[in-house]
C-alpha cells in the first residue's frame, strides 16, 4: 500500500490533528502528510496542464502542492481552481531564472501575489524576453543563410517557453547540423556565437527583492544540483543571498544526495532558513518525477508562516510609502 513506503530522511512527524478518527486508507495518509513544492506545468516547460499537475499530486496522495513555472505565474489562477475542488492545497509558486554572472541560479517564489502589478509587470518582461530572444536569433541565422521559420520554431516549441533547444531542432530538421549539439557552435547560437542574442537578465539578488516585494518567500531551488553537472551552490553564494533576504532553501529534490540533504540543513539550521522540497517534475511526457520528494507537511506550514510574514511586512511597507 503506497501510505507505507514513505522513505523520508528524517522521521516523519504524526500530524498534530493526531489521533484521527477510525483510520482507513485516506486518513492513514493524512496521518503523515506530505508536500511536493516544485512542480512543473505547461505554463513552462512541463507536458501537463495546471489542472492535470493538481489532479495528479492529490491521487499521489500529497496534502499539498506548489505550482512554480519557469519565470510565469499563469497556471496559478486553473490550479487554485482545481486544487479547490479536488481537495489539495496549493501554493501558488514561480521559479526564476537568474544569472549570477554567468551562472544560472534558479530561485523561487513562494506565497507571492499573482495580481501584483509589479510582478507581473516583471515576469512579462521576463518571458517577452525569452520569447523575443529566440525570435531575434532566427533572424540572425536567416541573415547568415540558415533558412529556418520562426513559424516553424514557435511550432516545436508547442506549448513550451520558446528557447535555442527548439531553434537547434529546426537547424537539425531543415539538414543544416546534424545533431542538437552542433548548433551550439560559435557560427550559430552559443553563447557569443554569430546569431546569439543575451538574454534578458536578473540576478538572483533582484529575483529575491521582487519575490519578498510582492508578498513572497525566496527560496534557492536545488543548490546541490542543476542539470545533472557536479555544480554545487557555494555556502559563500548562499550567505550573500541570505543577506540580499533568502528566507528558505530546497533541502530536498529529487537528484539531491543524502549528503546535500544533510549539508543544507545544517545550513537551514544555521541561518534559520525555511527547508522546502520538490521532485521538478515536468509532466508524465517528460521524466516523470513526482513521488520522488515526499516533503513532511511541517515543512509547509512552517512556509506559511513565513509567507504570512512576508505579506504582513509587504502591507507594512506599502503603508509606510503611502505615508
Ligand atoms: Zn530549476
Ligand atoms: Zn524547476
Amino acid at each position: 500500500m503506497r501510505f507505507t513506503s514513505l522513505s523520508l530522511p528524517y522521521p516523519t512527524p504524526i500530524h498534530r490533528f493526531f489521533p484521527l478518527p477510525i483510520p482507513h486508507p485516506p486518513l492513514l495518509i493524512s496521518l503523515s502528510r506530505i508536500a511536493d513544492l516544485h512542480l512543473h506545468s505547461t505554463a513552462s516547460d512541463g507536458s501537463d496542464p495546471p489542472a492535470t499537475v493538481v489532479r495528479r499530486a492529490a491521487r499521489a496522495g500529497f496534502a499539498a502542492m506548489a505550482l512554480a513555472d519557469h519565470d510565469t505565474m499563469d497556471g496559478v489562477t486553473e490550479a487554485l481552481a482545481e486544487a479547490a475542488i479536488v481537495g489539495i492545497e496549493m501554493i501558488p509558486g514561480v521559479e526564476y531564472s537568474t544569472l549570477d554572472g554567468e551562472r544560472e541560479i534558479h530561485m523561487l517564489g513562494y506565497g507571492l501575489d499573482p495580481a501584483d502589478p509589479a510582478l507581473k509587470r516583471e515576469l512579462a518582461r521576463l518571458c517577452a524576453g525569452r520569447f523575443n530572444r529566440a525570435q531575434l536569433m532566427v533572424e540572425k541565422l536567416n541573415e547568415l543563410g540558415i533558412q529556418v521559420s520562426w513559424e516553424r520554431v514557435r511550432e516545436i516549441a508547442g506549448d513550451e517557453n520558446v528557447g535555442r533547444p527548439h531553434v537547434a531542432r529546426a537547424m537539425q530538421e531543415a539538414g543544416y547540423i546534424k545533431t542538437i549539439k552542433d548548433a551550439f557552435t560559435p557560427d550559430y547560437i552559443a553563447s557569443g556565437g554569430r546569431a546569439y542574442v543575451e538574454r534578458v537578465k536578473i540576478t538572483p539578488e533582484e529575483s529575491i527583492a521582487q519575490i519578498r516585494a510582492a508578498g513572497g518567500v525566496a527560496v534557492l531551488a536545488h543548490p546541490g544540483r542543476f542539470r545533472g553537472d557536479d555544480d554545487q551552490i557555494g555556502d559563500d553564494t548562499i550567505e550573500r543571498y541570505i543577506a540580499a533576504g533568502l528566507e528558505g532553501i530546497e533541502v530536498f529534490y529529487s537528484r539531491h544526495t543524502a549528503e546535500m540533504v544533510k549539508h543544507y540543513s545544517e545550513m537551514a539550521a544555521r541561518y534559520s532558513l525555511v527547508i522546502t522540497g520538490g521532485s521538478d517534475d515536468h509532466g508524465v511526457n517528460a521524466e516523470s518525477l513526482m513521488g520522488r520528494v515526499h516533503l513532511p507537511y511541517e515543512y509547509v506550514e512552517q512556509l506559511a508562516d513565513a509567507i504570512s510574514a512576508s505579506r504582513e511586512r509587504r502591507v507594512t511597507c506599502v503603508g509606510n510609502s503611502q505615508g
